[in-house]
Order: C-alpha cells, then structure tokens, then sequence
C-alpha cells in the first residue's frame, strides 16, 4: 500500500554510519533507519549473534523456555527499572502492553473508566490505541471511532499536568524528548510534575523510550539524566540490534499486574531476535560510548548552531532538531542533503532531525556539517 512517501534512492549495503546505494554512491546516515541502527549498520558483534543463533534456532513458541530471551530479558531489566518484562515486536506493540498493564492495574484498584494522560505533540504509535494516545493524529480523525480514555494535556505546563490527574487516573504517559514531534525535549518541571502526581494518585508514571532510549539521549534510557524514575518504561526501535524487538518492562511491585493469558504475541522474545538484542545491548550499555555519544551530541549542535539559516537546536546526546529559519524549504534541504550524500530526515513543519548511529566517528560529524552548511 502507497503508506510512505519514498525518497529516490535505493540503498543496498551499509557499514557503521555509511550506506551506499545500488550504484554504489556513498551516504552518511544521519536517520539510522529512524533511529534502529544506533550500534552502526553491520555492527560485526550484532552480525555475529545473528549468524550464530541462525543456524542453532530460530524460534519456537512462547509456550515453551529458550534461553536468548530469557536473558535479554533479565539483563533488561537489569539495566533499568529491576521488574519484569514482556517482549514484543514494535513500539505500538510496547505501548499497548504499557496501556493494558496500567488499565489492569487501575481496575484492581475499583477505577471503572481509567483514564491515561498524554501531552500535546507525542507520538505513541499507529495501532488504533496508542494512536488515540498520540493527540495530534487522533485528532485528524482518520481511524474513528478511537477507543476512549485518554487525555491530553500540553507538554510545558507542570500546574496542567498536576491538574489533570485524579481519582481516575491510570497512568501518565510521556516520551521524555517527543521526537516525530519534532525533537522537543520534555521539561525536567513537567516529568517531576509527573512523577510527583503519580505518587499522590497512585497512577502509574509510563515512560516512552522508543525512541530516546538504546543510548540514544547520551545514557541507557534518558530517564537516567532526568528528574523522575518511571513505573513503566517501553523500549523498541534500536533495542533489537536491527531486528523488530520490543518490550514493557516494569518496576519491582507491578510484576504480577498481566498474568498468564491476558497478553501474548506470537513472535516475541525469540531467540534469534532476542540474541541481536542480547549483542546490541552489549554493545551500547558501554559508559565510554555512552560518553561519547553526549561529547559529539554537543559538538555536533555547536556546529549546527554556526550555521546560517539554523534558528534553533534541540535535543540531547545524539538525538538531534534544528528549527529553520523563516521561508526555509526543509523537504528541499534534505532533498539537496540526500544528493550530496547526507542521509537526514524531516518530522515536522520547518524541522530537521538528525538521528545517527551512535558509532560515528567526530569525522564523519564534521562531514555533515560541512554538507548541511552547503544545503541550507
Ligand atoms: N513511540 C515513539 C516515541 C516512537 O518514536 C515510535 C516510532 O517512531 C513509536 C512509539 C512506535 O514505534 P513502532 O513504529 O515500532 O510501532
């Protein structure tokens, strides 16, 4: 089906923060498959696990144990919030279970309606429920009806945020840098506002870190440099080394919330999407490529600031925004970007965002300074 507006390039081969197309054209990726190849295209470690589980065992039922799963599951756990996890396929599919465990949890405790609160700009995935948790694509009101019990709030008002929790309150559901909205970090105020709220209603604090997790914000999960440990927290995109993994993991005390036969999902936690993922974590949870990664994030929007035309960067570590100029075509920078061999993308009116491999190298940084100085 005609649902993506294609770019004119067929890329056929990739390598750490370099794509080349089937005429063999050289590109620096500065989208990273929208933000899923944050260990490099090819990374030899993640290429290794996939080869090795490949030919030992690809997947067998949920109904029964494998070891790759089981884990990656503990050593997600491990690395963030210490409850348990259930693995999935995408971030929707994360986000539902997040939406489901905390309308289940609202229920045991008498809420006949629970109601979950989102901010104005955030994108939480396109099935028909985390689309009606996503305000401004409920609102276009293509997919009607949406499922009800979900409230939006806007995403710089603490006193807003506090207001509308209450009695009925499921959860509070936040991505802690809203990226298709355009990379709009989230106000520490407004997560501590979160967190404070939650505690007082006994709602649970979801956070979404589909896409500023994985190292991409410069830690793990980018609630580690933030105001507020969440009681959820939802993971996909760069999680599988590449390969479609997601998961929900919970904090210690909601362990128990889904059990056995409210949720499943056919592909989930195999062992050979789970063993790239084993590889990708080991390769990411690194304090010196974390490190890096903040390092280059500053220099590289040192560098976008110097740029005429660029009014504004946002963002944190490698997860990158600038706000054009007035009267600046974005679609025709990143048409002129992708001619030059720069890969980069447009989420939102006037916006660039800039999303490479965490791997790259402050070279390759300097590059695509260089070409987007040309192109804007
Ligand atoms: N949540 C956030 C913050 C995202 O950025 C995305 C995808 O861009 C999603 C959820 C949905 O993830 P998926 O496309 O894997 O379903």
């Amino acid at each position: 089906m005609p649902t993506y507006k294609r770019a004119p390039v067929e890329f056929a081969r990739g390598e750490g923060a370099r794509l080349w197309d089937v005429d063999g054209k050289e590109y620096l990726d500065f989208f990273a498959g929208l933000g899923v190849q944050n260990a490099g295209h090819c990374h030899p470690r993640i290429t290794e696990a996939i080869r090795e589980q490949a030919g030992r065992l690809v997947g067998v039922s949920n109904l029964y144990y494998s070891e790759p799963g089981m884990r990656f599951a503990e050593r997600l756990s491990e690395s963030s919030l210490g409850g348990r996890v259930f693995l999935c396929n995408s971030g929707a599919e994360a986000n539902e279970c997040a939406i489901k465990l905390a309308r289940k949890h609202a229920h045991a405790k008498g809420i006949g309606e629970p109601e979950i609160v989102v901010l104005e700009g955030a994108f939480h995935g396109r099935t028909v429920a985390t689309l009606a948790a996503s305000p401004k694509i409920a609102s276009e009101d293509l997919f009607g009806p949406l499922p009800a019990g979900f409230r939006a709030v806007p995403r710089d008002d603490p006193e807003a945020l506090e207001a509308a929790v209450g009695e009925r309150t499921a959860a509070v559901m936040i991505e802690p840098i809203q990226g298709e909205a355009g990379v709009h970090p989230i106000p520490d105020p407004v997560i501590a506002a979160a967190r404070k709220a939650c505690d007082a209603s006994g709602a649970l604090l979801v956070l979404d870190e589909i896409q500023t997790g994985m190292g991409r914000a410069g830690s793990l999960w980018a609630w580690q440099q933030g105001p507020a440990r969440p009681d959820v927290m939802t993971a996909a995109k760069a999680l599988g080394g590449g390969l479609p993994v997601g998961a929900c993991v919970t904090a210690r005390g909601l362990e128990g919330v889904l059990e056995a036969g409210e949720h499943g999902s056919t592909f989930a936690g195999a062992p050979l999407a789970a063993a790239a993922a084993l590889a990708a974590i080991d390769v990411i949870d690194d304090p010196s490529l974390l490190g890096r990664v903040r390092e280059l994030g500053g220099h590289f929007s040192d560098g976008l600031r110097s740029i005429d035309g660029i009014a504004e960067v946002r963002g944190r570590g490698l997860m990158v925004g600038a706000g054009l100029a007035d009267g600046l075509d974005p679609a025709g920078i990143a048409s002129r970007a992708l001619d030059a061999g720069l890969v980069l993308n447009v989420p939102a009116p006037a916006t660039l965002r800039f999303l490479p491999p965490l791997v790259i190298s402050e070279a390759e940084v300097d590059k695509a300074l260089e070409i987007l100085g040309r192109c804007v």
